[in-house]
């Protein structure tokens, strides 16, 4: 499957935005975001005038390199959040959180979305009892996470969950910590999501 290969700092440089793709060193002041706060390139440093296209671009791209997806995937919840009763862009981003990989990072089994896949694959997780190996898998209210208890040493694991109270836990989880153990409770609502983001213009942007 193709995947950027890139430095991922760069795509926050390029969102003007913390996206958090680096687990601990995003919170350190190693931080490309923080030490060079402009695009990244020769023309960086450059006067920026963005069209109205170039907004809208600008801002899908920032929430789909956020979730670290690829365009047709992205594409395709999009298509699914628009055919479903409700607010589109909130659909859309309540897809994404759905995500199995986005929920063991969001309960700190891993320090970034791209390890908490790749631990997913690893086949390091139970959802409700089953191991699930789909880093793409939706949850629904109710699902217990579990980390599979052969994977509870693993450093990449203890380490996230160490560093989880830096950033929190969203009130739609749940976590036993002690039991390496996670629920999702319910769907969340745009305002538990927190989220630096303009949903609308990516509706308008796949609306053309
Ligand atoms: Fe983005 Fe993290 Fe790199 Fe900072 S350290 S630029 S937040 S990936």
């Amino acid at each position: 499957m193709a995947r950027y290969t890139g430095s991922v700092c760069r795509l926050c440089r390029r969102e003007n935005l913390k996206l958090y793709l680096k687990g601990d060193r995003c919170y350190s002041d190693k931080c490309a975001v923080e030490r060079r706060a402009y695009p990244p390139g020769q023309h960086g440093q450059g006067r920026k005038k963005f069209s109205n296209y170039g907004i809208q671009l600008r801002e899908k791209q920032k929430i789909r390199r956020m979730y670290g997806l690829l365009e047709k995937q992205y594409k395709n919840y999009f298509k699914d959040a628009d055919q479903s009763k409700g607010v589109t862009g909130t659909n859309f981003l309540v897809l994404l959180e759905k995500r199995l990989d986005n929920t063991v990072y969001r309960l700190g089994f891993a320090g970034s979305r791209s390890q908490a896949r790749q631990l997913v694959r690893h086949k390091h997780f139970e959802v409700n009892g089953r191991r699930v190996d789909i880093p793409s898998y939706l949850l629904r209210p109710g699902d217990v996470i579990t980390v599979r208890e052969k994977s509870r040493a693993i450093e990449a694991i203890t380490d996230a969950l160490e560093a989880l109270p830096r950033r929190g836990l969203p009130s739609w989880l749940e976590l036993e910590k002690d039991q390496f153990k996670g629920v999702f409770k319910a769907l969340p609502t745009r305002e538990d999501m927190n989220l630096p983001v303009q949903e609308q213009l990516v509706v308008e942007f796949y609306s053309k």
